[in-house]
């Protein structure tokens, strides 16, 4: 199949080109790079089944395709919440434009959405009948809403022009090629654990969340995108720790004598997220199989190559700068 994968430079969505490459499909990789980096799909660059296409989604665009995973969306609150206009008109214009392709070809669409559609929850944990408890017009709304619009204009797409979709809400999801810098709880701790800093828990470290390896979600995706199930489902990991737990955890893992600094709790900060996956299981026959231990330690191998990696391409280009001495 030709199969498009819009944010496929991402974190999720790269490992998801990986997969489908592996089994043999053509696929376009749509970005535009705002968090998206060449670097993780640099291995299929020059592949005869491989194209790169730089765009941004808010415009339209005319391709022929099968499928579309629709990922295009920053996902890191420092990220999202940087441009939170652009945000909005990514989740709204965006998913339009993908939906419109998606009409005019008729490919089979899947939305990633996410578990910030049920906000700060009331009800534990989280089912996918449970409509949500969002704030519109605090700091994460550009995201929450723009997530909850997308959903719903995927339904009505469904329901006015039988385009064939599929929806996931997508629980926490860490693992390799996450960006160092994106302000994400594992990515945080995992950097400042290996330089040696204090890990900085916001709050007092009580607000829960369940961490999803990527293979795991991935192969959840893929399911989804394969099956008869239209969802939403949501597609997490049912694990739940405490964001105390979590730092001790990669305290523990790369050194214990390691500082926790308590800072203060960001607006709208969801107190407790736990999915319910029996849709998952029961639709999908699908559930997490890396505990949090084994995708922790896959995760800080990946940020401790690309760390020495770095300061090794720092020292080449250092020394490439120095001046040239007279003879
Ligand atoms: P990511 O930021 O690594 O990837 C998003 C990709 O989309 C990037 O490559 C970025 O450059 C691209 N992009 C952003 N805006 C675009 C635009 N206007 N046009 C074209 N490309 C654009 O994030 P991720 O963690 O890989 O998340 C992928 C998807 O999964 C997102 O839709 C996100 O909302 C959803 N999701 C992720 C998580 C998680 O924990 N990682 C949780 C819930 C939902
Ligand atoms: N968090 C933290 N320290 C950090 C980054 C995040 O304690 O350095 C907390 C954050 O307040 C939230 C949880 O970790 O309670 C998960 O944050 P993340 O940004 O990863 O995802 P989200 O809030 O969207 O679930």
């Amino acid at each position: 199949m030709r199969i498009l994968v819009t944010g496929g430079a991402g974190f999720i969505g790269s490992h998801l080109i990986d997969r489908l490459m592996a089994q043999g499909h053509e696929v376009v990789c749509l970005d535009n790079f705002y968090t998206g980096h060449k670097r993780n799909i640099l291995k299929w660059l020059n592949h005869p089944c491989f194209e790169l296409i730089r765009h941004d989604i808010t415009e339209p665009i005319r391709l022929e395709v099968d499928q579309i995973y629709h990922l295009a969306c920053p996902a890191s609150p420092v990220h999202y919440q940087y441009n939170p206009v652009k945000t909005i008109k990514t989740n709204v214009m965006g998913t339009l434009n993908m939906l419109g392709l998606a009409k005019r070809v008729k490919a089979r669409f899947l939305l990633a959405s996410t578990s910030e559609v049920y906000g700060d929850p009331e009800v534990h944990p989280q089912t996918e009948e449970y409509r949500g408890n969002v704030n519109p017009i605090g700091i994460r709304s550009c995201y929450d809403e723009g997530k909850r619009v997308a959903e719903t204009l995927a339904f009505d797409y469904h329901r006015q022009n039988e385009v064939d979709i599929r929806v996931a809400r997508i629980f926490n999801t860490y693992g390799p090629r996450m960006l160092e810098n994106d302000g994400r709880v594992v990515s945080n701790f995992v950097v400042q654990a290996l330089q040696g800093q204090p890990l900085t828990v916001y709050g007092d470290g009580s607000q829960t969340r369940s961490f999803c390896f990527v293979s795991d979600l991935v192969e959840g995706l893929m399911r989804l995108m394969n099956g008869d199930f239209i969802g939403p489902v949501n597609l997490g990991n049912p694990d739940e720790y405490t964001i105390l737990e979590l730092a001790q955890a990669v305290q523990q893992m790369v050194n214990p004598s390691l500082q926790i600094d308590f800072k203060p709790l960001p607006q709208d900060d969801p107190r407790r997220r736990k999915p319910d996956i029996t849709r998952a299981r029961t639709h999908l026959h699908w559930q997490p199989t890396v505990p949090l231990q084994e995708g922790l330690q896959l995760t800080v191998e990946d940020f401790r190559a690309r760390m020495i990696e770095a300061a090794q391409n720092g020292t080449e280009r250092a020394k490439q700068e120095q001046p040239i001495s007279p003879a």
